[in-house]
């Protein structure tokens, strides 16, 4: 039996429209839990409360063994009859906002407005009821699940939870696919996982006064003659690859010539070997720059590196989204983005990640917005495709 067929089959088992039901009828609940995460701070290495927050969740959600691991994953499983690797079922704790921003959610009508209101706590309230589902209509999986709030998903994070999740020691090291949940949408299915690397290039002299030293080697002059030479790297165009200067700082004071400055570097491709090439570019240029500069010392260090990977689309997981996404008479979309799903693609696990229905726009912002039109829909594909490539027993 094709996949669309058996997509329609399951999609008829009374015990999994009872589960359908469940999401439509408790969609005021999922929408309720949805704020009440988005207003939990979890900033960049901050991610504990709302981890404590997400473990009861959990437990109230009819998960077993719910636990946070040894970098603050809160991981859960439900059993499969089968014994066979795990399916992981993924969304991410942590939000791009420092300590201390506003995170009081605004709602008008369907519309929420909040920073991290769909990235993620739209992709974490949609684990939580697709469990709730499973549980409420007694449906089980040949494949057994674990459910993972990961942290450290966004930039400074550098994949840190989902890292640890794939590692030797982690609870998904032997997973048979891995799907991330992760904001809104209805039709978009990544499969291409976008990777980056990032790097920091410090410069240091002896600084001095503006007019008295004046002459003294100066690490803001360098580092604006690496920039100017990075600019100048030939990037490829297909696949895409760029590269970013994107931070910078240093210096004492106006009327200083400064001991130290830096400069942050951020670079991306779907493709490693374009990254590969681009950071041996990049050492290049500071190698260079740093003997012609002698007095002055220079330092690159790597601060993040997200390796990318693909899906292939004939993979059942894939397959299995795409007949989900296509039983709701709708187009499934290809997509290439940055996730949790990167780690698993570059170990070679099928992975991919799906939004969790609704709407949501400025997303990195403090005026991100969620708006949930259609939000069953996306969390009855994300439950779908889990039991299309699970099994229904
Ligand atoms: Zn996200």
């Amino acid at each position: 039996m094709n996949v669309r067929n058996r997509a329609a089959d399951v999609a008829s088992r009374t015990d999994v429209l009872a589960a359908v039901d469940l999401i439509g009828s408790t969609d005021d609940r999922t929408v309720e839990t949805q704020i009440e995460l988005s207003e939990i701070p979890a900033p960049p290495f901050g991610e504990e409360h709302r981890a404590r927050r997400m473990l009861e969740l959990s437990e109230a959600a009819g998960l077993g063994a719910p636990h946070i691991d040894a970098v603050g994953n809160v991981v859960a499983s439900r059993q499969g009859t089968a014994a066979l690797p795990p399916l992981v079922v993924s969304a991410h704790l942590d939000t791009i906002f420092p300590a201390g921003t506003d995170v009081t959610v605004r709602r008008d009508g369907n519309l929420l407005r909040g920073p991290g209101i769909s990235d993620d706590a739209r992709g974490l309230t949609a684990m939580l009821t697709i469990a709730r589902a499973l549980e409420s209509a007694s449906i089980f999986t040949e494949v057994p699940l674990l459910f993972v709030a990961t942290v450290g998903e966004e930039g400074p994070g550098d994949l840190r939870g989902v890292k640890h999740l794939f590692s030797d020691a982690g609870a998904a090291h032997q997973a048979a696919g891995f799907i991330s949940l992760d904001g809104a949408g209805l039709e978009r299915i990544v499969v291409n996982g976008l990777g980056s690397r990032r790097f920091r290039i410090t410069s240091r002299g002896p600084g001095g006064h503006s007019w008295t030293d004046w002459g003294t080697p100066n690490p803001i002059s360098a580092l604006m003659e690496v920039g100017r030479r990075l600019n100048r790297i030939k990037l490829c165009a297909n696949p895409q690859s760029t590269l970013t200067l994107s931070r910078v700082g240093g210096g004492t004071s106006i009327n200083a010539i400064p001991q130290n400055a830096w400069l942050e570097i951020d670079t991306r491709s779907s493709d490693g070997q374009q990254l590969d090439g681009i950071e041996v570019s990049l050492r290049d240029i500071v190698r260079s720059v740093g003997s012609e500069w002698s007095a002055l010392t220079f330092e690159l260090s790597v601060i993040g590196n997200r390796p990318g990977g693909s899906t292939p689309v004939a993979h059942p997981l894939v397959e299995a989204a795409v007949a989900a996404t296509h039983h709701q008479n709708r187009t499934p979309v290809m997509a290439l983005s940055s996730t949790d799903a990167n780690i698993p693609m570059s170990l070679g696990i099928a992975a991919l990640t799906l939004g969790c229905g609704g709407e949501a726009g400025q997303a990195h912002t403090t005026d991100e917005w969620y708006r949930n039109q259609a939000g069953p829909e996306g969390i009855i594909r994300a439950l779908h495709t889990v039991l299309l490539f699970a099994g229904v027993a």
